[in-house]
């Protein structure tokens, strides 16, 4: 099994790094050919709009949603915001997933802050019992915009942070960040599947 991180910009060595310590086998996805033979794709944070530009100029955008119909695919933060249907700005977007997003709904970098999150939701894939560290940096809110959107975590306040929809993921956090390998581990589950 292969799984590529989209590598236009943004944090795709994070993802690559955590990948690579669970034994994954991984690309570098720049070109519509990098997408072939993969078994999932990892969308990373950065910045959106800088995202969709480059994808745009790559003509990535028809390949990526004709890859995403087949496979898993996790957008984290930027990632997510990419995969979403609805965002508060006019920006290219992938429009898969059945989210509203809004943008930076958390506030500027200097109001990037970690949240232990519970991640029950993702029990029995994953080990459970410890909260996950979730770290946000001009996080996206998430609201889920048809039934078959599941929430997987939510802040204390009641803000959706992860949901998945079929073999698509995307979170508002960035797990690359951390040395916690779990939400990688259960994404692995789809790309396998
Ligand atoms: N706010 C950024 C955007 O709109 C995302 C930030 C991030 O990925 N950490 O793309």
């Amino acid at each position: 099994m292969q799984v590529g991180v989209l590598a236009l910009q943004g944090g795709f060595a994070e993802h690559i790094r955590l990948l690579q310590q669970l034994g994954v086998q991984t690309r570098l996805v720049r070109l519509p050919s990098d997408l072939d033979h993969l078994s999932g794709l990892i969308i990373p944070g950065g910045e959106s709009t800088v995202m969709g530009k480059l994808a745009l100029a790559s003509g990535l955008m028809e390949p990526l949603r004709v890859f995403a119909h087949q496979h898993a695919v996790w957008g984290s933060c930027a990632g997510a915001i990419f995969m979403a249907r609805n965002v508060d700005h006019a920006q290219p977007v992938l429009g898969l997933m059945d989210i509203a997003v809004e943008r930076n709904a958390f506030g500027r970098q200097a109001a990037s802050f970690q949240q232990a999150l519970d991640i029950s939701r993702l029990a029995p894939r994953v080990d459970t019992t410890l909260a996950f560290p979730g770290i946000f940096i001009r996080a996206p809110k998430i609201q889920p915009l048809a039934q078959s959107v599941k929430v997987l975590a939510e802040l204390p306040d009641g803000s959706v942070v992860a949901v998945r929809q079929g073999k698509w993921l995307a979170t508002a956090f960035h797990p690359e960040l951390t040395d916690d390998a779990r939400w990688h581990d259960y994404f692995l589950a789809d790309c396998r599947n």
